[in-house]
């Protein structure tokens, strides 16, 4: 089954940059480096451009949108609850980011699992949120350190696959990104080894193939995330089950996440 599978680099500001007018700036010198959709594609389906997400925090989204959509960049909300409205002080619900033009949704960060009690239940109904609201979720699996120690790698990843995808059927499937994100690689430098990090997707893709199908499994992109740099990134994208990158640390700097987008 020989399907095409669109590449998807994403950058995951988080809680950065500080004010408005930096994460402004940051968007503006990242438009200046980068060559994307609209300055090098075509109109060909053949055509493998890559796409382009940004994730800034959620006050800055509107405007930063505002600049980055003439280069074919969307944005993306870093997280949404599953409540639709009421009474949920300091929520943000999927028709809000819906509204002001996010295209994505980052459901299951590890950062929201540890830092803010994420379960994979909670997870779940977010997901299926963001679906409803015709976003398309990029949901992040993977393991801790610890668990990596323990060498239950495939079993963690494959229960949360599990977990947050339950009752999503395959249509909706179509529209779900997934970004493998081991948390001992996340902000450390320690990127995972390439092959080893492409051994892991293609586990992922067998769980979806039993879950769904083998059409299912083999169509959805799945990223790799954790110290990606201009340095990891041609090797990373170079393997056959990685379609993307998911990018933190290294999307604050408009040079360093331009050259990530433009792998070679
Ligand atoms: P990092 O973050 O690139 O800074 O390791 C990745 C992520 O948390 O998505």
């Amino acid at each position: 089954l020989n399907v095409f599978r669109q590449p998807i680099m994403a950058g995951n500001w988080k809680m950065n940059p500080t004010t408005e007018s930096d994460a402004l700036n940051l968007a503006i010198g990242f438009c200046a480096l980068v060559d994307t959709l609209e300055d090098t594609c075509g109109l060909d389906e053949s055509d493998t451009c890559t796409e382009v997400v940004l994730f800034p925090p959620f006050p800055f989204i509107s405007k930063v949108k505002d600049i980055v959509s003439e280069k074919g960049v969307t944005v993306g909300a870093q997280q949404v609850y599953y409540e639709d409205k009421g009474a949920f002080t300091g929520s943000v619900a999927a028709s809000m980011v819906k509204s002001v033009g996010c295209e994505y949704v980052l459901c299951g960060h590890s950062e929201r699992r540890t830092l803010f009690s994420d379960s994979d239940v909670n997870i779940n109904a977010k997901v299926k949120k963001v679906l409803e609201f015709g976003m398309k979720p990029i949901l992040c699996i993977g393991e801790t350190q610890e668990e990596y120690d323990l060498g239950i790698t495939e079993e963690v990843c494959a229960m949360q696959v599990s977990k947050d995808l339950a009752g999503v059927s395959k249509k909706d499937l179509e529209n779900v990104v997934l970004a493998y994100e081991p948390v001992w690689a996340i902000g450390t430098g320690l990127v995972c080894d390439a092959e080893d990090a492409n051994k892991v997707h293609k586990f992922i893709r067998t769980v979806l193939a039993k879950m769904y199908d083998e059409e299912a499994a083999q169509s959805i992109r799945i990223q790799y995330g954790g110290s990606v740099t201009p340095e990891s990134v041609d090797g990373l994208m170079a393997m056959s089950d990685i379609d993307g990158c998911l990018v933190g640390g290294a999307s604050l700097f408009s040079d360093k996440f331009a050259r990530i987008c433009n792998f070679k």
